[in-house]
């Protein structure tokens, strides 16, 4: 490759999205098997590639496991920006595929038959689906610091990501955080970790982990998905630099008590919530995310040209802006100032969506707890669309660019190559797999080229020659 690829000592990073979607149909007398029908929804994947698990031509997976949670991993992206973008292709492409299915299924069902995809983390039922962040680290980062410095961070930045639920009688500020019992861990059928640490890098194992984050709702909000990447990503900035160096990073104050226990505190409190911190204190939610601010801020001038590398390329999002952003939040946090928030935070939004609803007179409860999905709903929702029709949820990226991520891969990764074979394949009429660091021909006879570096997008020699066989 001619590209130089990323250095163990800079700033690079590469971010993925994991998003599991809800699935239920209305407008129908007959009960029908989510599963059937969420097999139904997969119908024309299976026949294209033999398979409910399939990469496509803009380098992410779309995959259907046992039973009704369809899910979408972006394909590795190199900035915040571009992650959102195709997450937002994936919601694109989860739209396509559930109102297709809804038009069969109304031949079946009676024309009202209305299928519902929730971009959320909890159905009535009490069941939970993730939304995953991928983030590459470098390795020598160790566990340890993970779960005492970064942790902290991750449960109280929810307090400005969180998607905010209504829980049947009060409003929480996550989807997710109730159903998270564990901090760090390998596991993720018994329990479900904040943080998962198996060991799947998808790059080179002796310089990378990949961190797997659980603990995240999905969002709605284009401005939420991108700045719980970039500050994240300028946390582990900082985290590498301390674990290089030997100099600690400052975020050590930051290590909690309980992180079971506090996770759950943010959920019902938000930035009020009060954290018993490990070395005996307690701090506010929102005074930790203070804590952690004026930690990067002083990172990001004294590294102010690796991080401006790393976010080379992104429209929005430079550290100087990031900072901007994650301080504006605080800042209007502190001042409960939910109208503002309301624009980029999916809780506020929600929140004043139905302050302003009861202010017109009374709203039960049931009523509540369906607009709250309907928010949530990518395939027949109106209430998000309405709210960014009317100005009231900022937007980033418009429908051409969203539409065109659909079949365009995130520039710089590796993602690019992936793409490109899968596009070329399709049209050769070949059979074919993928993996995060494989692409593979099945016939005439079975070919392997390996993509181990997620930061490579130029390829090597047998990547074209592959190419040049499907020709
Ligand atoms: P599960 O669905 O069981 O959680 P998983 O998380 O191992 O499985 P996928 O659902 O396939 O795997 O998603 C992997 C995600 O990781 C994708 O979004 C992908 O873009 C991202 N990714 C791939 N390689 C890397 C890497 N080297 N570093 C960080 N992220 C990566
Ligand atoms: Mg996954
Ligand atoms: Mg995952």
């Amino acid at each position: 490759s001619t590209q130089p690829s990323a250095t163990a000592g800079g700033c690079d990073r590469i971010f993925g999205l994991e998003t599991e979607y809800g699935l239920s149909v209305g407008g129908t007398d007959r009960t029908l098997d989510i599963s059937q029908v969420a097999m139904t929804m997969f119908q024309p994947v299976v026949q294209r590639a033999r398979s409910t698990n399939t990469y496509l031509d803009n380098g992410s997976r779309l995959y259907l496991d046992v039973g009704s949670h369809p899910e979408y991993a972006t394909a590795e992206a190199r900035t915040p920006f571009d992650a959102m973008l195709a997450d937002a292709a994936g919601e694109s492409i989860m739209r396509t595929m559930a109102l297709e299915t809804q038009a069969r299924l109304r031949a079946q069902a009676g024309e009202r038959a209305t299928i519902h995809l929730f971009k959320n983390n909890a159905d009535s039922a009490g069941h939970s689906y993730g939304c995953h962040e991928n983030y590459l680290v470098r390795r020598y980062v160790d566990l340890r610091a993970i779960q005492t410095q970064l942790l902290p961070f991750l449960i109280t930045r929810q307090i400005y990501t969180g998607a905010g639920r209504f829980d049947g009688d009060h409003w929480t500020y996550t989807q997710r955080a109730r159903f998270v019992d564990e901090t760090v861990s390998s596991a993720t059928t018994r329990s479900r970790p904040m943080i998962n640490t198996r060991d799947e890098p998808h790059a080179d194992p002796e310089s990378f982990r990949r961190l797997h984050v659980i603990i995240g709702d999905s969002n709605r909000s284009q401005w939420a998905t991108m700045v719980k990447c970039a500050t994240t990503h300028l946390v582990l900035g900082s985290m590498e630099h301390a674990a290089r160096t030997g100099v600690p990073s400052g975020l050590e104050r930051l290590e909690m008590a309980d992180p079971v226990q506090a996770n759950l505190e943010v959920n019902e409190h938000g930035p009020d919530a009060m954290i018993d911190l490990a070395d005996g204190t307690r701090m506010s939610a929102l005074e930790m995310q203070r804590l952690a601010w004026r930690v990067i801020e002083r990172f990001a001038h004294s590294h102010a040209h690796e991080l401006d590398a790393s976010l080379q390329g992104d429209p929005v999002w430079t550290p100087h802006s990031v900072l901007d952003a994650w301080r504006w939040v605080l800042d209007r946090l502190e001042a409960h100032d939910i109208d503002a928030l309301a624009q980029v935070v999916d809780w506020a939004c929600k929140r004043r969506f139905f302050a302003r609803l009861e202010e017109r007179g009374p709203v039960g409860p049931m009523r509540i707890a369906q607009l709250d999905l309907d928010y949530h709903d990518v395939a027949n929702g109106t209430l998000y669309e309405a709210m960014v029709r009317h100005g009231l949820m900022r937007v980033y990226a418009d429908p051409q660019q969203v539409a065109r991520a659909v079949h365009t891969p995130p520039e710089r990764t590796r993602a690019v190559l992936r793409g490109r074979f899968v596009q070329r394949a399709q049209q050769a009429g070949v059979r074919h797999v993928c993996d995060w660091t494989q692409v593979q021909v099945l016939e005439p006879e079975k070919r392997t080229v390996q993509l181990l570096d997620p930061f490579d997008s130029e390829g090597t020699p047998e990547y074209y020659d592959l190419m040049a066989s499907l020709a």
